[in-house]
């Protein structure tokens, strides 16, 4: 196996934008330049957020741009079996309990999750399960392209929902069980997930997993300042002009296109951009202006 490994976990609730394939990007070029696997991963464990459709598109989308993955495609829709394993764990550790607080009552608390139902006994069904933060929970990790992180999750977050009360898994159960048991060594992805990071990297090692490295690399805003998303009418990446998509999202993150690069296609663009990737080019910061026509 490759000491590297990294992903692009996209979630399949609308076909892929430039700000996705700035992460896909990214996540691709870090990974070929350290001779590493890159796996695609499809989060569809959102069923009521998802669009029929979006999880074929999205592969065909990344396949037009030359951004073939290693290996089988995981789809998180059919780990249940495996995330019940974990929540099992979870249980046993006495590290998680069921919970009946509403958004409302979170909400009411000041955003972070006082722990009222750790000693209630409550049931699964109806119910949300929620991992426990101890008091003094300080997670700290370096970021490849943002810095040194810290959050003292007990305070900044709380305990947090691993199963949701609908009985969908939560995101952060999901990813965190599938970085580890895919052997992802880096994650790369936008600076919108930086704050689950924390959650993630706790719950690996309350599993007695070792975190991967991380790297958040500046999201792609409009001309208001919104990261580019299904909500904000991001326009679908147009699969017939793939060229043209990767000179700009090489050059947002920091390998502007030469000479060298006239006629390539998609396959040569990325090889060349391979050959050319920096981590330090990329641009700081949390956020970088979107193209014009994107
Ligand atoms: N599925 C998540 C999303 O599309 C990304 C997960 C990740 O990269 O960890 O926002």
């Amino acid at each position: 196996m490759p000491q590297y490994t990294g992903r692009f976990a996209p979630s399949p609730t609308g076909p892929l934008h430039f700000g996705s394939l700035l992460a896909a990007l990214a996540s691709y070029l870090d990974a070929r330049a350290s001779d590493g696997r890159w796996l695609v991963r499809m989060e569809d464990i959102d069923p009521p957020r998802e669009m029929p459709g979006a999880a074929s598109l999205i592969l065909r989308q990344l396949e037009a741009h030359g951004l073939v993955w290693d290996g089988p495609v995981l789809y998180q829709s059919q780990r249940a079996a495996r995330y019940e394993s974990v929540i099992t764990r979870l249980l046993e550790q006495g590290d998680a309990y069921y919970c009946r607080c509403s958004r409302s009552d979170l909400k009411a608390m000041g955003g972070t999750y006082d722990g009222r139902c750790r000693g209630r006994g409550l049931p699964r069904r109806g119910n949300a399960l929620r991992v426990q933060v101890p008091p003094g929970t300080d997670i700290d990790f370096e970021d490849i392209f943002q810095g040194a992180q810290h959050s003292a999750l007990d305070r900044d977050v709380g305990d947090f929902v691993v199963l949701r009360r609908d009985g969908y898994y939560a995101y952060q159960l999901a990813v965190a069980v599938d970085d580890a048991d895919q052997g992802v060594s880096h994650v790369i992805r936008g600076s919108d997930l930086l704050d689950s990071t924390f959650r993630q990297r706790f719950l690996l090692e309350r599993l007695g997993w070792v975190p991967p490295v991380y790297g958040h690399i500046p999201v792609a805003v409009n001309r208001q300042g919104q990261k580019l998303s299904k909500q904000n009418l991001a326009r679908s990446l147009n699969s017939h002009k793939p060229e043209q998509n990767l000179y700009q999202a090489l050059e947002a993150l920091g390998i502007p296109a030469s000479v060298e690069c006239g006629g390539m296609d998609a396959q040569g663009l990325l090889a060349w951009a391979v050959g050319r990737w920096r981590r330090d080019c990329v641009p700081g910061g949390l956020a970088i202006p979107a193209p014009e026509d994107t």
